[in-house]
């Protein structure tokens, strides 16, 4: 019986030993030894052929030919030398997974002897078989196959797994039509385009030299828990969240958990994580506890995004391989249980010349002040005018449950300047004078002369926005916790291209007609401030206020990803792609086409989980307690004992029954339609009537004596380890 199980469960876990890792070596020692690095190339290629990688990799001219030859040389060497017997083109396809296809360096020649093989040709192009992979409809438009394509920007590195050591190559994924299937084209193409839109602005200023990217710092948050309790709850081995569970007599109101000690266990397993997260040259910076019992929090240093788009994905990797050697379950879902915090993925982000350093730092000069704060108001009108966008970017089925939950960033876009910053926007607004002398609408009068020192740290930081302004970057909030972070990056880096085309367009004219170039900037700063203040918000994003507020701003509140994916949909949004040359029309029909997909099926399966577990575990548990209980109540009769919690258990039943039957019709009709009329059938009826099952499942979890419960409850999941 199951209950049997979940006792065996506490048992084993009760007799757990400490996990075995090993002992810490120097940073020195470790670091990057898994990565095939530019040291590492330095070290081994002809020094023609390093300087054109080198070139390639900081400024994206093309490798010169013959150099790949060399380079796949170096790199088989490198990696059959420590130990690598495979090689593999990794990508990240549309689903936000990550997908690998192994081949043996292994070769047999005339003569019968085995030699080792891997030629340029194999380092910069693969052909995995496009058709398992979803593509939106792009397959068959154009063709069926698919090709991987070697990003010479992203190092290779050797992952140790099970069956041995493999050399990994990060690649692009594309249709041989040219159309991305992947996450990682459309980033390189967006940080292009920022790289271009930028320039113009920093050539205004007299700055011609320098490339232009974009960093990235993603906090990632997660669950862990014992890995056992997982064979007893389908749901999170399935879904990744329980869908049954009452949340237990402790939660978080505490709040005790962030500043506590972190469990030894947990510490192992983060040492764990981070000497390999070390090897593969990825910065672990910070680890701590999270808000809600077992959830934590690590972050890496920030890195060009493109870079830290990959490394953010070995590091969701690492997190769950490392986990299941502790015996532990690692859990990214946005929303695992109810009741307590779910997990999120803060992405910092900020804008950076080779030369010039970090273009959303305010400056020492007002000269640089005004440079920050025309960077500084392309985020703000491109968060206005596209705010829906970075929604949409973020929509899945698991951050639906997260997000204007109080826990985590609302649904609404808005920006977070701190009272500092907003009151220079608002005083360039209103064409105020910083000092009370005369108000003039010159930059000259009002700034450059006499702009306060801008703030270099924010000081209060707000937790509640979705998209925050802290001292140096932007902090994107409201993406979800397995979600890749190249889709907000990819949106951030177009709608700030976007701006900074507009203002470049602006400036440009003006100064070509004469106007000073701080008049100039002083003009458009005004201009953008007076058109789209609305979106900056200091205060409390978690209230029912700002929800009202925000409607009277006219900002748009796309509760759930029904209503948000079909922002991709948009005319509007479609031509902001396209005018960017970040993602074609096609491909974003895809997108939306897989992420609505994706959201389905998501649905799909925690329907028909929901269901069997309701039936052959919940149900007959239910049953058999209230029959033993009857009986006993029955022959107990004399005592005339109070029946409300056997009545309201038998009410429950009935309850959860009806429940069920009626998600059994839904579910069979949710599949007609269109696929946006899909969407909306499930976020509507079937998460209605899974939420249903779930009230009466949980309620009766309250009544029902444990020795008959099934599943391990929350108390168990989240405070024993
Ligand atoms: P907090 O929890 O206070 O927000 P953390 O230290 O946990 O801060 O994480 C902050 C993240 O922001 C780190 O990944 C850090 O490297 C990154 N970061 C710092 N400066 C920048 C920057 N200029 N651009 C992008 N990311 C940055
Ligand atoms: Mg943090």
């Amino acid at each position: 019986m199951s209950v049997i199980k979940r006792r065996d469960i506490l048992k084993q876990i009760a007799s757990r030993g400490p996990a075995e890792v090993s002992p810490g070596k120097s940073l020195y020692e470790i670091w990057a030894t898994d990565v095939f690095d530019l040291a590492k190339m330095k070290s081994v290629l002809p020094k023609p052929v390093f300087k054109s990688l080198e070139q390639t990799v900081e400024s994206g001219v093309p490798l010169e030919k013959g150099a790949a030859d060399e380079i796949a040389a170096a790199m088989r060497n490198w990696a059959i030398s420590h130990g690598a017997k495979y090689y593999s083109h990794v990508f990240h396809p549309l689903t936000g997974a990550t997908a690998e296809k192994h081949e043996g360096f292994i070769a047999i020649n005339r003569a019968g002897e085995i030699v080792t093989e891997f030629s340029s040709k194999q380092l910069i192009q693969g052909e995995p078989d496009a058709s398992s992979f979803p593509n939106g409809g792009i397959r068959s438009t154009f063709e069926a196959r698919g090709y991987t394509a070697w990003d010479v920007t992203s190092p290779a590195y050797i992952m140790e797994t099970a069956n041995g050591k493999i050399l990994c190559i990060p690649t692009a994924f594309v249709s041989w039509t040219g159309e991305a299937l992947d996450k990682k084209t459309p980033l390189l193409r967006a940080n292009m385009a920022i790289s271009r839109s930028a320039s113009r602005i920093l050539k205004l200023f007299g700055h011609l030299d320098g490339c232009i990217t974009t960093s990235a710092g993603p906090e990632q948050e997660y669950f862990l828990i014992d890995r056992a309790f997982a064979t007893a709850r389908p749901d999170l081995l399935l879904a990744g969240r329980t869908l049954f569970g009452r949340p237990g007599a402790k939660g978080q109101e505490f709040e005790d958990h962030y500043f506590g000690a972190i469990p030894e266990r947990v510490q192992l397993f983060m040492h764990d994580v981070e000497e390999r997260l070390y090897r593969l040259g990825i910065p672990a910076k910070t680890h701590h506890n999270e808000v809600a019992p077992s959830q934590f929090e690590i972050a890496p240093l920030y890195e060009n995004s493109n870079i830290a788009s990959d490394h953010q994905q070995l590091v969701m990797t690492t997190l769950k391989t490392v986990a299941k050697k502790h015996k532990l379950l690692c859990i990214l879902h946005e929303k695992p249980f109810k009741g307590v915090n779910g997990s999120g993925k803060h992405v910092n982000w900020s804008i950076r010349s080779s030369i010039l350093g970090n273009l959303l730092d305010p400056g020492e000069t007002p000269h640089a002040n005004m440079q920050f704060l025309l960077f500084c108001a392309a985020v703000i009108r491109g968060v206005h005018k596209y705010g829906h966008l970075l929604r949409a970017v973020v929509a899945s089925a698991g951050n639906d449950h997260r997000l204007g939950q109080n826990e985590a960033p609302p649904a609404i876009m808005s920006v977070y300047l701190g009272a500092q910053l907003s009151d220079v926007f608002e005083r360039i607004r209103t064409g105020k004078s910083t000092e009370s002398c005369a108000p003039t609408n010159t930059f000259m009068n009002l700034g450059v002369d006499s702009l306060p020192p801008l703030p270099k740290d924010p000081g209060d930081r707000n937790r509640t926005s979705p998209f925050a302004f802290t001292g140096n970057r932007f902090e994107f909030r409201a993406v979800g916790a397995s979600q890749s972070i190249s889709d907000s990056l990819v949106a951030l880096n177009t709608i700030v291209s976007d701006s900074l085309d507009w203002i470049a367009d602006k400036l440009e004219a003006s100064v070509s007609g004469g106007k000073k170039l701080e008049v100039a900037c002083s003009d458009v700063l005004k201009e953008i401030m007076e058109a789209h203040s609305a979106v900056v918000f200091n205060g409390n994003g978690y209230s029912d206020e700002w929800v009202a507020e925000a409607e009277s701003r006219g900002l748009r509140n796309l509760k759930t990803s029904a209503e948000a994916l079909p922002v991709l949909q948009e005319e509007e949004i479609i031509s902001l792609f396209e005018r960017q040359k970040t993602i074609s029309p096609v491909e974003l029909a895809a997108r939306f086409e897989i992420s609505a997909e994706q959201y389905i099926k998501t649905l799909d399966v925690e329907a028909k989980l929901i269901l069997e577990m309701a039936k052959t575990k919940i149900l007959p548990a239910a049953i058999a307690y209230l029959t033993d209980q009857v009986e006993c109540f029955e022959s107990l009769g004399e005592y005339g004992l109070d029946r409300t919690s056997i009545n309201f258990v038998a009410e429950m039943i009935k309850d959860l029954q009806l429940g069920v039957s009626k998600l059994e019709k839904n579910f069979y009709i949710g599949h007609n339609g269109t696929i946006n009329e899909q969407l909306n059938f499930y976020s509507k009826t079937i998460l209605a009537d899974m939420n249903v099952i779930r009230a009466a499942a949980d309620a009766l979890e309250g009544e029902v004596s444990e020795d008959y419960w099934p599943l391990p409850s929350y108390m168990e999941m989240l405070f024993i380890r």
